[in-house]
């Protein structure tokens, strides 16, 4: 299934990315615009001071009037276009404020503020000038910026100026900064983009990967070139996964096949015996001898199917409580069911138990594990020999042992002889009516109880199988088997 292009965490990330992105943006850009503006109003302010400070300092100069004061003033900084003003005003006796000097560029009354304002400058007039920006004035259309000095002869210096020029160049750099930041955003945008598609990529590889390996084809793994971090451990991870898959289904396959197999041998033993009894008429005799044999052809493939649904059961057995199992109780019980079948093979079958061997476990699987190894332990003994089931404890683990005198296993037959259907010697265990899947059986119960198996066997002098199960003490009564120790 494909990601809806908009679901996608690419379009996703992307987005989250522009939106915190464009804030930043937004907040860095609005934050530039507003010191550049106060610093365009303290500079204005300044020059305003500034002027009104000159003509009081002109006005100061012996025998300059107010009028040559401002008119100095404007010569000096015609090209500002300033408004100067000096009113008179003394606020204690309650005067009205009376112009004593204006620039040329205001006309009588045009630029007279209101007798408040003349009160707040003279009020404040030791903290410096007052300075408020005046809208709807007749000298202009726009704001006007007014700085008032209030001098010590109490009239007040009032220089206005016009924002015009700053509004104008503050809205330039606004759009400026808008444009900028746009652009900004759209290629960081285009570049965060670019960079999460790169990012994320190998998972769109390594999803086609997981398509394409399907269970016909788990041979494949995801190729990327190697990498040390999180995508490299999620393809690590998926590549061991399919492998273990790979593993496991070969293992099915490999198992179906030898089933096939091993059904299939009888099932044609038993076809070609009645076919060629079929042939032409047959004495009793004849008869009889075939019908025993495919009995026992029978009777093999019982014993197979028997074995393999037992280890289906054990492999899907649901937790159950386990019951206290007693191993020298079990060997013993074991032991007397086998007497007569050592008997007969004329080997010796003792049991020594130093200890009761007690495990939590399920008594009928564990009967089963001794008894394979028992029975294995009477086939593949000459008479004379000697079998012993020993059940002993060591640091609280208790410990199983089967050992014989036997023909042996070879070393290079040891590591696969728990693998299902995997005999030694194929004539042999048709003979003894072994399956191969005994000691398959046992490994299942063994490991199903958490108990490790060791084998130690020299050709010729014998085989011993030892169970070694876990710690009990530590085992609480209610876990499965395959969790204690
Ligand atoms: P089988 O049903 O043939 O006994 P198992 O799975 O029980 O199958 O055993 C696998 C093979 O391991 C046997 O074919 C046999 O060759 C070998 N084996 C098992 N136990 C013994 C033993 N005690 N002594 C010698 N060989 C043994």
């Amino acid at each position: 299934m494909k990601p809806l292009r908009f679901r996608s965490l690419t379009f996703r990330l992307t987005i989250w990315y522009v939106v915190l992105l464009g804030l930043l943006v937004a907040l860095f850009l609005g934050f530039s615009f507003k010191h550049t503006r106060n610093n365009a109003r303290e500079d204005l302010d300044e020059s305003l001071r500034e002027t009104a400070l000159r003509v009081a300092t002109l006005w100061q100069r012996r025998g300059v009037t107010w009028e040559q004061a401002v008119a100095g003033v404007e010569e000096e900084s015609e090209s500002r276009r300033s408004f100067i003003l000096v009113v008179e005003f003394e606020a204690h006796k309650n005067k009205e404020p009376r112009e004593l000097a204006r620039s040329s560029s205001v006309p009588t009354g045009a630029f007279l503020l209101d007798r408040d304002l003349y009160v707040q400058a003279e009020s404040s007039g030791r903290d410096g000038p007052l300075f408020r920006t005046i809208r709807g004035s007749a000298l202009a259309p726009s704001p006007l910026r007014v700085c008032l000095l209030e001098t010590r002869d109490d009239a007040v210096i009032q220089v206005g100026r016009t924002t015009v020029r700053m509004a104008g160049e503050l809205r330039n750099l606004a759009i400026l900064l808008v444009l900028a930041g746009t652009l900004f955003l759209v290629l960081a945008s285009l570049g965060g983009g670019l960079i999460i598609r790169k990012a994320l990529r190998p998972v769109v590889g390594i999803t086609q990967a997981a398509r394409r390996i399907t269970a016909e084809d788990l041979s494949l793994r995801i190729q990327t070139r190697r990498r040390r971090d999180e995508i490299g451990e999620l393809v690590e991870t998926f590549n061991a996964m399919i492998a273990r898959l790979e593993e496991s289904v070969g293992r099915i396959r490999q198992f179906s096949a030898d089933v096939s197999h091993e059904l299939r041998t009888p099932l044609t033993i038993i076809r070609g015996e009645i076919e060629v009894l079929q042939r032409k008429e047959r004495s009793h005799e004849e008869y009889r001898s075939v019908l025993e044999s495919t009995l026992e052809e029978a009777r093999r493939m019982e014993a197979i199917i028997d074995d393999l649904l037992l280890l289906g059961r054990i492999g899907a057995s649901a937790r159950r409580a386990l019951e206290k199992v007693s191993l020298a109780d079990l060997a013993a019980r074991v032991a007397e069911g086998r007497k007569p079948a050592a008997a007969r093979q004329e080997v010796d079958l003792v049991v020594t138990a130093a200890d009761p061997g007690n495990v939590p476990g399920d008594a009928s699987l564990l009967e089963r594990l001794l008894a394979n190894l028992v029975d294995n332990a009477i086939r593949y003994t000459p008479p004379g020999g000697r079998i012993e089931v020993k059940v002993e404890e060591e640091d609280g683990r208790p410990i199983l042992t089967v050992a014989d005198t036997g023909i042996g296993i070879p070393a290079e037959s040891l590591p696969r002889i728990f693998d299902r259907f995997y005999v030694v010697d194929p004539a042999r265990c048709k003979e003894n009516g072994g399956t191969g899947l005994g000691l398959s059986i046992v490994k299942s119960v063994a490991d199903r109880h958490g108990a490790m198996i060791e084998v130690r066997s020299e050709t010729g002098r014998g085989t011993a199988f030892e169970i070694r199960f876990p710690r009990t003490a530590a085992a609480p009564a209610s876990t499965a088997p395959g969790d204690t120790g």
